[in-house]
């Protein structure tokens, strides 16, 4: 008989949220009053949004008409 409780692994840094900024890298404390968040400033998010304005994170999505013609009709 085992009387021991599952105890949850210790939770570090629950606070203070270290999470990395996607456009320059840098780890930072992620805060709800950080209005830029998750980017570390305001530099860093219009550099990603300008990202996304440009093609670089364009999808190309080319329909294949083809397959449509080519459905099996017998
Ligand atoms: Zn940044």
């Amino acid at each position: 008989m085992s009387t021991e409780r599952d105890a949850p692994s210790p939770a570090q840094g629950k606070k203070n949220l270290q999470v990395r900024c996607p456009s320059c890298g840098v780890m930072h404390t992620y805060s709800t009053d950080n209005p830029y968040r998750p980017f570390c400033s305001k530099g860093c998010k219009a550099i990603d949004l300008g990202a996304w304005a440009s093609e670089q994170y364009r999808v190309e999505a080319k329909p294949t008409t083809e397959d449509l013609n080519d459905a099996p009709d017998a």
